[in-house]
């Protein structure tokens, strides 16, 4: 049993961080397991080192310890190109050169933009281009991300599912985010990519995270198959709420664990204020 905990270096860790790690933790410590620590560095200009140091000491704080030397991402950038080069190899990924402006236009365009389960998903524009008019605009400097082709993938890879300690047996719907960016425009790299190809690197058998980022694993259980990186099982726990029903931000420093330490609160009051 392998877990780890990803946080990004972008703050210092809230209670709702403090029940990802505190899971993926107990997950591993029952089992005589191991878990690691990987930072999720590669959030541009929110990233600062002192948010490095400030997780790993919350950490050790609330005696979460973890094991080995922690992952940065941005140690890791070759890896992704690799991952990367592999999927532009079958045509899975296209150029997008339409900025975040662009895209509002042409949903705005289509009278309707196509819902995924949080944000409307982007509308396909750079899809369709020719490669005539892709070299083009390489040529004059344009800035590209590069997408999912989430159709082709889907249609490659063939039914798929994901298993969910929580939830069961699902049912992979490649299209759920749409042709999600898989290399943003300033890092060759983003998200669903990184997390992908670390997970498979550190050999994580259970991936452990809040039940926001299910509609992610959709996409992560394609991408595992089209890189042919191993299955993980995944584990989607609750979030944990203020006393209003909403999601704890990491904007809500009230919360972090360096503020409520600084109250004179000790680990074990910490530990007890998210449910089990
Ligand atoms: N880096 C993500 C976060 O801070 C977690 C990603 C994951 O666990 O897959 O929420």
């Amino acid at each position: 049993m392998r877990t780890r905990f990803a946080p990004s270096p972008t703050g210092r860790l809230h209670l709702g961080h403090v029940l990802a790690a505190r899971v993926a933790h107990s997950l591993a410590r029952k089992a005589e397991g191991i878990f690691l620590l990987r930072h999720e560095d590669i959030d541009g200009p929110r990233v600062r080192e002192e948010f490095y140091e400030g997780i790993e000491e919350d950490l050790k704080w609330l005696g979460l310890d973890w094991d080995g030397e922690p992952l940065r991402q941005t140690g890791r950038i070759p890896a992704y190109e690799t991952a990367l080069h592999a999927l532009k190899e079958r045509n899975l990924v296209y150029p997008c050169f339409c900025t975040r402006r662009e895209i509002q236009e042409e949903w705005a365009r289509i009278g309707a933009a196509p819902q995924g389960p949080e944000a409307p998903v982007y509308p396909g524009t750079c899809r369709y281009l020719t490669e005539k008019s892709r070299r083009e605009k390489v040529r004059s400097g344009i800035p590209y991300a590069w997408r999912l082709d989430a159709d082709k993938a889907g249609v490659l890879t063939g039914p798929l599912t994901f298993h969910d300690l929580r939830f069961g047996e699902i049912p992979v719907d490649p299209k759920l985010l749409g042709d999600v960016v898989l290399a943003r425009k300033d890092i060759g790299t983003a998200y669903h990519l990184a997390v992908v190809v670390d997970d498979a690197f550190q050999e994580i058998t259970h991936v452990t995270r809040g039940e926001d980022l299910l509609s992610s694993t959709h996409v992560h259980r394609l991408l595992q198959e089209l890189l042919d990186l191993p299955e993980p099982i995944y584990l989607h726990h609750e979030l944990v709420v203020d006393e209003n029903g909403n999601r704890l931000a990491k904007r809500n420093a009230a919360l972090s664990i360096a503020t409520l330490r600084e109250r004179g609160m000790t680990p074990a009051e910490v530990l007890s204020m998210i449910k089990p």
